[in-house]
This record gives C-alpha cells, sequence and structure tokens, in this order.
C-alpha cells in the first residue's frame, strides 16, 4: 500500500558545517520534505532555511546523467568505459604535471578514496580543497602554535560558556545553528557577548560590546585587547607559566603600543576596547555556573580573520590571547574557527592537503612506511602545491592537468577573469560534479557524481563529530559516488604505475572508513557499527572504547606548550581605495544561498528570497555617489565588474559595501577580488580590495 512507499532516513545536512542531523522523507523514490533530528547531538532539533527547504537540488532535472566527454569542441554524452578509459589513457601522460581538488561537500570515504589515488597512482602530493580559501591561515596558525588546527571546543560549550567572543563571522547567516545556540546562552543564562565586525550583524544587537574595526586592522584590534588584558594584570599566570612558551617575547612587542594608540589603528573607542579584553580575561560567572567552575570564554571566528593578506597573523593575534587568558581546556572555553561547507574538518582529516598524509600526519619516515607497507607502494614525500598555487601554475606549464571534484574554482577563484585564463590554457581538465557548471563547461570530460542523498557515508562536523550520511533515494541516471568512480578509473590505471589494482577494491564505503580508520590515530575507534549504535562520536577517538573527546587541550597541547607568536600590524590590505576605486569592498555571504549558488541557485524557494546580488552601501557613500535604496548599480574593480541591486544601510562602515559571493544573474564578486595571497597559507584576500560603485 502508500504507507510502504513512503520512508524516513536518517542523515546529516549537505550544506554548513554545524553538521545538524535531518530526516530525509521520501514517497515512491521522490524527496517530499526533510524534517530535523532531535536525536542529534550536534543540533538538538534546530534546522536552518537551508536544511530545511535547500534539499530539491538532489533531484532537480539539471542533473548530470551521464558521463560527457569533449568531442569536435563539444561535450557529448559517452558511456562510464569510455569516458574512464580516456581519463586514464591521458592522465597517465601527466604524472609530475598534475594537480587535483577535493570536494569538502562530498564525505570522508570520497576524500580518502581520492587523496589516496593522487599520491598512490599519481605518485604526487598535489591534492587540496576549500581549506585553502577559508581557513588554512586559522589552520597554518593553530599548527604552529598549538599541533592542531581543529575547533577545540564544542557546540555545547557556547551554551556552558560565560563570555562569547564572535569576531569576523555572521552566524545568523553562515551557521544558524550556532547562532541560536549563542542566543540561548545570552538570553537563557546570561552570557556576555562581544561581536568584532566591520558590519553590524543580527548578533550586534545583543552584543554588551560591539566593535566595528576598519577592514583590515585586526591584529592592532587583538593586541589591542592583549594589552588592556596585561594593563589590568587580567592575564592567567599559571596557566601561562605551565603550559605556554614565548610570553615575554610576545609581551614585548604588544607594549610597543598603548591601548589607545590600537584603537586609534582600528577606528574603535578604546574604553569598549578595554571592556571587551575585560570580558573576554575574566568574564562574570553565567547564570547556573557551577560554583567549582572557572567562567570560560570562547573564542568563535570566520573569514572575517582569515581571508586577508596578512590573514595568518590575524588568527595569530587570536589564538595569542586565548593563551593569554587561559581561555581553552576547560568546559564553557575553546577557541573554533567556524568551518563553511558541512565536510572541510573531514575532507582535510581524511588527508586531501598538500602538506600532510591523513590525520595531519607529517611525511616523516616511519608514518610514510606505514602508509606504504598498508598500500603497497611507494608514496611521495615532499609537500605538494597548496590550491591557489596549482591555478597560478597553470601559467609556467607546473600543472597541466587537473581533476577537480565537487568544487567550481570558476566561481569561488578570486578574480575570475584571470582564472578562467589559466583554466582554459591546461592540456586535459576532468571535472566531476552534480552539474555543469562554469568549470565543467570547460572540461575535457565531465563525470556525473551522486549527491549525499544517494550514497552511504560520513561526514565530520565543526565540533569533530563523526556522523553518518545514509542513502535516502535511488542515484539520479547514471550517477555514482564519487569513491566509486575514482577506484573504477584508479583500477584502470594501477597496473601501468606499479599499483596493485586491489587497493581499490572497496566493496562498501564502511570499507573505505574502516582502512581510513586504522591508518588514521584519531579516529582509529570509530566504525560504521558504534556510529550505527551510538549515533555521531567525536574526534580523537583513540581505541573502541574510548567515547570521544567534547574539547581538546585538557592537558596539553599536541605540540607539548603553547607558543605565543608575535605580531605587528601590517598594511590593511594589499589594494586600499583611491580617487579611481575609493571604495572597500569586503565579501560575505548570504542566509538563502549557499557560498556561490551552484546548489540554491535551483531552489526556487530559495531564489524567490535573494535572486539578483545585493550590494550594501553605507547612506553616505549612497549620497556621494546618486545611489538610492532599490537601485540597480554597477561594482567595478580594477579586475571586473558585477551588476546588483543596492540595499542603503548604514550596518556597513562609511566607505565600504558589502557584496556576497553568490553568483546570480551572471554577476559574482569574485570577478572584483584580488588575487592577492596571505604569504604562509596561500589564501586570496577576499575581504578587501578597492572598487567604484554607479547606479546603472
Ligand atoms: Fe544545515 Fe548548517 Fe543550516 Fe544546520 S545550520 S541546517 S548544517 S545549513
Amino acid at each position: 500500500g502508500d504507507r510502504e512507499m513512503e520512508r524516513k532516513t536518517v542523515s546529516t545536512c549537505p550544506f554548513c558545517g554545524v553538521g545538524c542531523g535531518i530526516v530525509v522523507h521520501t514517497r515512491d523514490d521522490r524527496i517530499t520534505w526533510v524534517d530535523d533530528d532531535p536525536a542529534n547531538p550536534s543540533s538538538r532539533g534546530m534546522l536552518c532555511v537551508k536544511g530545511r527547504f535547500g534539499i530539491p537540488f538532489v533531484q532537480h532535472p539539471d542533473r548530470l546523467t551521464t558521463p560527457l566527454v569533449r568531442r569536435d569542441g563539444e561535450l557529448q554524452p559517452a558511456s562510464w568505459d569510455e569516458a574512464l578509459d580516456l581519463v586514464a589513457e591521458r592522465l597517465l601522460d601527466y604524472r609530475g604535471a598534475f594537480g587535483s581538488f577535493a570536494s569538502a561537500k562530498a564525505t570522508n570515504e570520497d576524500a580518502f578514496v581520492q587523496q589516496k589515488f593522487v599520491r598512490l597512482v599519481m605518485g604526487t602530493n598535489n591534492i587540496d580543497h576549500c581549506t585553502r580559501l577559508c581557513h588554512s591561515p586559522s589552520v597554518e596558525a593553530m599548527l604552529v602554535q598549538l599541533g592542531s588546527g581543529a575547533t577545540s571546543n564544542s557546540y555545547i560549550d557556547y551554551e556552558e560558556a560565560s563570555c562569547l567572543v564572535v569576531v569576523g563571522c555572521d552566524p545568523d547567516s553562515n551557521h544558524p545553528v550556532i547562532a541560536s545556540r549563542m542566543r540561548k546562552a545570552v538570553d537563557d543564562h546570561g552570557t556576555k557577548l562581544v561581536v568584532v565586525n566591520p558590519k553590524r550583524i543580527d548578533l550586534a544587537s545583543r552584543a554588551d560590546v560591539f566593535l566595528q574595526p576598519a577592514p583590515g586592522t585586526d591584529v592592532a584590534l587583538f593586541n589591542g585587547m592583549a594589552r588592556a588584558i596585561l594593563d589590568e594584570g587580567l592575564e592567567d599566570r599559571g596557566f601561562i607559566a605551565a603550559r605556554t612558551e614565548g610570553f615575554e617575547a610576545w609581551r614585548a612587542v604588544v607594549m610597543e603600543r598603548t591601548v589607545e594608540e590600537y584603537a586609534q589603528a582600528c577606528g574603535v573607542d578604546p574604553h569598549a576596547l578595554r571592556l571587551a579584553a575585560r570580558l573576554y580575561a575574566r568574564p562574570p560567572a553565567r547564570r547556573g555556573l557551577p560554583a567549582d567552575e572557572r567562567p570560560g570564554s570562547c573564542l568563535a571566528w570566520g573569514m572575517g580573520i582569515t581571508q586577508h593578506t596578512h590573514g595568518t597573523d590575524n588568527a595569530h593575534a587570536l589564538i595569542n590571547l586565548a593563551l593569554l587568558a587561559g581561555q581553552l581546556g576547560r568546559p564553557g572555553c575553546g577557541i573554533s574557527p567556524l568551518r563553511g561547507q558541512n565536510n572541510v574538518q573531514g575532507c582535510g582529516d581524511a588527508g586531501c592537503i598538500p602538506d600532510s598524509l591523513p590525520g595531519y600526519q607529517p611525511y616523516r619516515d616511519d608514518v610514510v612506511a606505514r602508509f606504504e607497507e598498508a598500500w603497497h607502494a611507494g608514496i611521495p614525500r615532499e609537500p605538494g602545491i597548496k590550491a591557489t598555487d596549482m591555478v597560478e601554475r597553470i601559467a609556467t606549464g607546473e600543472i597541466r592537468a587537473m581533476y577537480i571534484v565537487g568544487e567550481n574554482p570558476l566561481l569561488s577563484e578570486p578574480n575570475l577573469a584571470h582564472a578562467g585564463d589559466l583554466f582554459r590554457r591546461l592540456d586535459f581538465l576532468v571535472v566531476q560534479d552534480l552539474f555543469l557548471h562554469e568549470t565543467a563547461e570547460l572540461a575535457d570530460v565531465v563525470l556525473p557524481a551522486c549527491s549525499f542523498a544517494e550514497k552511504d557515508g560520513t561526514f565530520t562536523n565543526s565540533e569533530r563529530r563523526v556522523q553518518r550520511v545514509r542513502q535516502a533515494v535511488p542515484r539520479v541516471g547514471q550517477s555514482r559516488a564519487d569513491w566509486e568512480i575514482i577506484c573504477d578509473l584508479a583500477r584502470r590505471m594501477a597496473p601501468h604505475v606499479g599499483v596493485d589494482p586491489g587497493q581499490f577494491a572497496y566493496r562498501s564505503a564502511a570499507d573505505v572508513f574502516a582502512e581510513m580508520a586504522r591508518l588514521t590515530p584519531q579516529l582509529r575507534g570509530i566504525s560504521y557499527e558504534r556510529l550505527e549504535r551510538e549515533g555521531g562520536i567525536q574526534w580523537p577517538c583513540p581505541s573502541p572504547d574510548h567515547p570521544g573527546t567534547r574539547y581538546l587541550y585538557a592537558q596539553s597541547f599536541p605540540r607539548g606548550l603553547g607558543k605565543f607568536v608575535p605580531v605587528r600590524q601590517a598594511a590593511p590590505a594589499a589594494e586600499l581605495p583611491d580617487a579611481d576605486y575609493p571604495l572597500i569592498l569586503n565579501t560575505g555571504r548570504v542566509l538563502y544561498h549557499w557560498h556561490g549558488g551552484t546548489l540554491t541557485r535551483r531552489v526556487q524557494a530559495l531564489l524567490d528570497q535573494v535572486s539578483e546580488v545585493p550590494v550594501t552601501i553605507h547612506p553616505g557613500e549612497a549620497e556621494r555617489f546618486g545611489i538610492a535604496d532599490g537601485d540597480e548599480v554597477v561594482v567595478r574593480s580594477r579586475r571586473g565588474r558585477l551588476t546588483g541591486r543596492a540595499i542603503v544601510t548604514d550596518a556597513v562602515r562609511a566607505g565600504s559595501v558589502f557584496v556576497p559571493f553568490v553568483k546570480l544573474r551572471e554577476s559574482a564578486a569574485n570577478f572584483l577580488t584580488n588575487n592577492a595571497y596571505d604569504e604562509p597559507s596561500r589564501i586570496p584576500e577576499y575581504k578587501v580590495c578597492a572598487v567604484r560603485v554607479e547606479k546603472k
């Protein structure tokens, strides 16, 4: 009867790094609606508009249903055998000039198999993913200072904190369920809230202190907070003595300027800066805090910190603050780089980064030997090329062939006109994805992948929780899971490069996970059986009887002592306003669209909310350039232009314009942004460039 056709599948949201639990309802193999999963400990019965209404992309008529191969200049349908034989034959010619992007939207299993293919079959460590474009500076700084790049706390710690400091991010738009948990802390527990953002975000209305620094002046701001903490003797001397090194040298740099000088450098009120420092270092106890617990502060940050030419310095300045105040390693405190894509944590954990093996294990002899023993062949030991450099090195011929899985760099790279020129120069490009997007249109071969709802696997969310993804509907057309496609390709190539094809003969996603867990100490205790029985588990989980880890650094840091790293404020950005381009462009996201919009542009309910690129401009600037609210406007930089719709509000700072990076009606912020990079992390400066705005 009818009821047999209705099914419910418990899974994990495919959009942001919060990783909410969802229940996918289907009828006759069609997704009918999506509900929350009250049993999921990360989301506790909450979902945002994207999780609830954004899933129809899965069965959208635009989905790719067969492989496509370019013949006579046109992409034409082909069989899997034709397509994969061609890819295998061509890629064998480009070992040594090859790079691959993995997808932070794919599963851990997909990611693990992809990096294994790149290392073992292609013989290179040139693999990277979108972390390069979002939190690579955070990871870089955390690895240097602590020895681990992960979020240290859990979401429950936001609710148990006595103070929350939310920097350079807009959780209401980008991590809405985390925003709800933060509001709960403020409303129900009297948790203090400090918001730092050049834009007046919604959360600022709840803040005890709202600081609106000039773009690119974060180091001055955090050094100013540190100076205020030192002036008032609020540092945690016990923690500094027992758990850190480098304090004196760092302190000497911070003492070079006064709180007033720092405040002036970033354009904020020095009293507000001092108050923020006091609240962070020594917050008053929240309501309900156990008497024997020290009030804790959580520090959460986003791309506002990282996407700068000195993004790594910004992250260092923040981590220095956490070490100074001893706000690590207890309940209700910690540091959180808020992750963008659903599986950006897992994609890195699985080894899709150029500078380390799965589990962030270094290319050390003993580690490499363990992988070579498991895989019965040699793997390269030199670090690979980072994502942004792979694109730039197409120009030098160091990269001539690429395999891009689940990413659309021709929407996400900075300075899109330049990036497009480079991609067109590749000898051979393979794109594997759900839709024929901007990058796929340039490919020589396009392979149809299936979505999260058509396969089994795991995602790892921002609080390090490994959670199950379960197949809810049949696969669309001939699409296949990324890991299955890559295994099929790898088996065709393996005999030519001295690799046993049996290395790519997994029977199931569970099989792949078991190998990853065996080779990755932090995941060793996790298995599909446990996930089935217990639900999601937070790594590190070193053994089958280990319950998983709520917060890191209770006893020590992976590098031993936490390290203070002195940083000074550099020039705010690589490109600053001038007479021709008098405004600063700041970029970010909107609630109703997912990043560049490759998925959500195909969801009518979301498009109904926002269908044109909104250009938010300060009233003073609007008047100066003759722009009224609702006008169609053109924004230009030295690199390109876009058309959008003006929103006039003083939520943005005077002198600046805010544009989300979603592409709507052929307009995208990345036509404007600057391909200038932070040196240690190679992240582009998406957050600051110079533009002008005109009425169309
Ligand atoms: Fe999905 Fe993130 Fe929204 Fe949760 S907050 S429903 S994970 S998009």
